[in-house]
């Protein structure tokens, strides 16, 4: 159940629809409101830092209204596993036979094993911010040992998942890109490993420069990791 005494407003936004961000589903995407990281090239600084403005009850009436036309909920932010009601809020939304996909930074390892545990995920996207060296300075953050725990929680389980990096030039380089793919490399992981170049028309958290497009970042695949530049 959802918490009876509750007064926050969790969600900042809804969109209603969207094909892009699970992939081969329809989809609609609730943006929680803060995160636990602030990401120099981070494109959402009003969901981070602002307040939420929806009650899960509304974002909840709207997935039911929308349930026959939809696949499945994504839950974005900000960081949605920060939010305690997120094990009721999934578990309502698989009532109305809903996929769900959630973006995460894995800075809460226990939440993400909590969902795995329970089947309450289908998908997850999880965000490779840097190695431990740089993880400060991108993410004002010390939390890389959390998101390494959250990719081998995923990796040990059977819910489908992604790997994914935002580069900008300014702070991971082509050589940086090749030393992440060694670490998941040792680390043990195999699939697909997403590179989002950065998009220089983006409001952020800090004051960035120009980024330069990563070249021929597919070379840098192996047998076991797959480099995609999406
Ligand atoms: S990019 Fe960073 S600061 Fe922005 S929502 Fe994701 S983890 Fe939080």
């Amino acid at each position: 159940m959802l918490k009876k005494d509750r007064v926050a407003r969790p969600i900042f936004n809804i969109t209603p629809f969207t094909l892009l961000d699970y992939p081969g589903h329809t989809a609609c995407i609730l943006w929680f409101a803060g995160c636990n990281m602030r990401c120099l090239y981070c494109y959402n600084p009003q969901i981070v830092t602002g307040k939420g403005k929806l009650y899960l009850e509304q974002a909840l009436d709207f997935i039911y209204s929308r349930r026959t036309l939809l696949d499945g909920v994504v839950l974005s932010g900000g960081e949605c596993t920060l939010h305690s009601d997120l094990i009721p809020l999934t578990k309502i939304i698989k009532t109305f036979g809903l996929k769900i996909k959630i973006d995460t930074n894995g800075a809460l390892p226990s939440r993400i094993n909590e969902l795995l545990e329970e089947k309450l995920i289908d998908y997850v996207a999880l965000d490779f911010k840097s190695l431990p060296k740089n993880f400060q300075h991108i993410t004002g953050s010390n939390l890389f040992e959390q998101f390494e725990t959250t990719l081998l929680l995923l990796m040990g389980s059977n819910v489908e998942f992604e790997v994914r990096t935002t580069v900008h030039s300014e702070l991971i380089d082509r050589e940086e890109v090749k030393r992440m793919v060694s670490y998941l490399e040792k680390i043990g992981y195999k699939g697909v490993y997403y590179i989002q170049q950065f998009r220089n028309d983006a409001e952020t958290i800090g004051k960035m420069g120009s980024s330069s497009t990563l070249q021929d970042l597919r070379s840098l695949s192996t047998p076991n990791i797959e480099v995609v530049d999406r």
